[in-house]
């Protein structure tokens, strides 16, 4: 599937091709610190199907507890996450759902790093609900 994604300020614009089965959770505790959020949902994209078109993202490069260098880019102005690399060797990119504009049709296939996963998850579709911003 054809994707397109920018951060919220508008100055990166990327373009992939991707996979719809390979849409993932993960619940990995650098990516809850990274996104300041609980999960973070990923697809990847090979290289040859992924296109930067506006802007440079800035780069951090984190190191797992397994010693496993990752590059994570976003952007510099906005703090948008755009994706993860290898720190050499680029052949896939790990994009970030949450910044494609496709996102509501990218359905997640499959969790990782559950162990991790906030415990009350499964209970979120009980709570109270309203629409929009409450007033
Ligand atoms: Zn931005
Ligand atoms: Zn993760």
């Amino acid at each position: 599937m054809h994707v397109t994604g920018a951060c919220h300020c508008g100055q990166i614009r990327y373009e992939a091709e991707i996979d719809l089965a390979a849409v993932a959770i993960c619940h990995c505790t650098d990516c809850q610190k990274i996104t300041g959020s609980s999960f973070r949902v990923n697809v990847p994209a090979k290289k040859e199907n992924f296109k930067m078109l506006a802007g440079e993202p800035k780069t951090y490069v984190k190191t797992a507890e397994s010693g496993a260098k990752r590059l994570q880019a976003f952007c510099g102005h906005c703090g948008t996450s755009i994706y993860a690399t290898t720190e050499v060797d680029q052949k896939v990119f790990g994009l970030r759902v949450g910044a494609l504009d496709q996102r509501q049709q990218l359905v997640p296939q499959k969790q990782i790093w559950c162990d991790s996963a906030m415990p009350w998850l499964g209970k979120i579709t009980t709570l109270p609900s309203v629409a929009k911003q409450p007033t």
